[in-house]
């Protein structure tokens, strides 16, 4: 057993920290208010080789593993969580699929501009009638001669506006109300497909929330990813690495929050002695450092184990869980030890709150989390 990162990961760690510090925290307040998207943070990301980190380097990627994803998602999200569900968004929802399940032909085509950033990676998944219950698709991808013909609608959908091309899930046939569900990979400047980019949220301004309209889409066959019928299947493999983003999204948010706490507790005087004198403020920074320490080593054990090779649905989606109701506590709790000031945009604690919250909900509800917790356990 050793908990050490290795050298690569350390000096990914060291690199990201200090980017985050300089480049990606200093505007996250400006960002949360004009809602602007981070492109040139991301440009940057590019340039350093982050874009593609965890994909082959033939694909142009860094060929890092998952542990060292989780170390840059956190490191991006403790500056700003909108900036790391991006990162994390384009990385294991976008990327993912299309190297687990691409041909090599579309690994060249649409997995190399994921990898050099000329391309933001995004997935379809989520309907207005289909969330947690993602098999209630109702979009469908019709044949028609050498092409899918696609009509229907997504929600909530990461990155879109910034995306050269997605893969979707699409119902492809119904025989006796049984569907077959596929995935296909269509490029957002498609006929008749619409992105709209107008979503009022509680956090997570700066990123790209979008609705996509699909009226006579046609992309030609050879854009089905995988076997025809396996799209669900193969969006839940994607949703398991994506779990370990949320959670790295999680850790790097709390530690924000925390650091924040702690240095204000140690600065604020009320009573003729500093807030970090009081057992109780005490009290409350050792548990949130205690879940923060928990969270961030079942993020890595997740992460380890896919790197391994072995299964991590499990370990997966109990790091997302724990470390986004930790996310959500700690913040409450930092916002409580600045007081009013904590209510105040300009101490950002409350940016935190707003933004952990998400975590909860995006990539399988914490209610879902514990579905598949229940059934890796062996209760069904
Ligand atoms: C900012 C943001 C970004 C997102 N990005 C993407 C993206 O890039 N791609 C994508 O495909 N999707 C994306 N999503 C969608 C996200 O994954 C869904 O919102 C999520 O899966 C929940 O689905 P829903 O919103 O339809 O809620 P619902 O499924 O309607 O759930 C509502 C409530 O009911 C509970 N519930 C539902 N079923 C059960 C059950 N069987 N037992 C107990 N409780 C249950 C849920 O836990 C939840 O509390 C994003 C969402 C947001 C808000």
């Amino acid at each position: 057993m050793n908990f050490d990162l290795t050298d690569e990961q350390q000096m990914i760690k060291k690199m990201m920290r200090e980017f985050s510090d300089e480049v990606v925290a200093p505007g996250a307040i400006e960002r949360d208010r004009t809602k602007e998207f981070p492109i040139e943070i991301f440009k940057q990301l590019s340039q350093m080789g982050m874009m593609g980190l965890p994909f082959p380097e033939e694909y142009g990627g860094a060929g890092a593993d998952a542990t060292s994803f989780a170390i840059v998602t956190e490191e991006l999200s403790r500056g700003c969580a909108s900036t790391g569900i991006t990162y994390s968004a384009h990385i294991s929802l976008g990327g993912a699929p299309i190297h687990l399940f691409g041909t090599e032909e579309q690994k060249r085509k649409y997995l190399m501009p994921i990898c050099t950033g000329d391309s933001f990676g995004a997935f379809g998944l989520t309907e207005p009638n289909a969330g947690s219950d993602a098999g209630g698709t109702q979009t469908t991808a019709k044949e028609d001669g050498d092409h899918f013909v696609i009509n229907g609608s997504k929600v909530y959908i990461t990155n879109a506006s910034y995306a050269k091309h997605l893969a979707l899930t699409a119902i492809t046939a119904n025989e006796n109300g049984k569907k077959e569900i596929s995935a296909v990979i269509v490029p957002t400047d498609a006929e008749g497909f619409t992105i709209i980019d107008n979503y009022e949220k509680m956090g997570l301004h700066a990123s790209n929330t979008t609705e996509l309209v699909f009226d006579n889409v046609r992309v030609p066959k050879e854009n089905l990813l995988g076997k025809r019928g396996d799209g669900f299947r193969q969006f839940l493999v994607t949703l398991d690495g994506g779990r370990i983003g949320i959670g790295a999204m999680a850790v790097g948010i709390a530690q924000a929050a925390f650091d924040r706490a702690l240095k204000y507790s140690k600065e604020r005087k009320q009573f003729g002695k500093t807030l970090s004198e009081f057992q109780i403020t005490q009290f409350k920074l050792a548990d949130m450092a205690m879940k923060i320490e928990l969270a961030r080593n079942m993020v890595y054990k997740a992460a380890w184990l896919k790197d391994q090779g072995r299964p991590f649905t499990k370990e997966a989606a109990m790091c997302k869980l724990y470390a986004s109701e930790i996310a959500m506590e700690v913040a409450d709790q930092a916002i409580q030890i600045h007081g009013g000031y904590g209510y105040m945009k300009e101490y950002e604690v409350e940016r935190y709150l707003r933004d952990a919250k998400l975590l909860e909900i995006g990539e399988g509800t914490s209610e879902v989390q514990r579905m598949v917790i229940a059934r890796q356990i062996g209760c069904l």
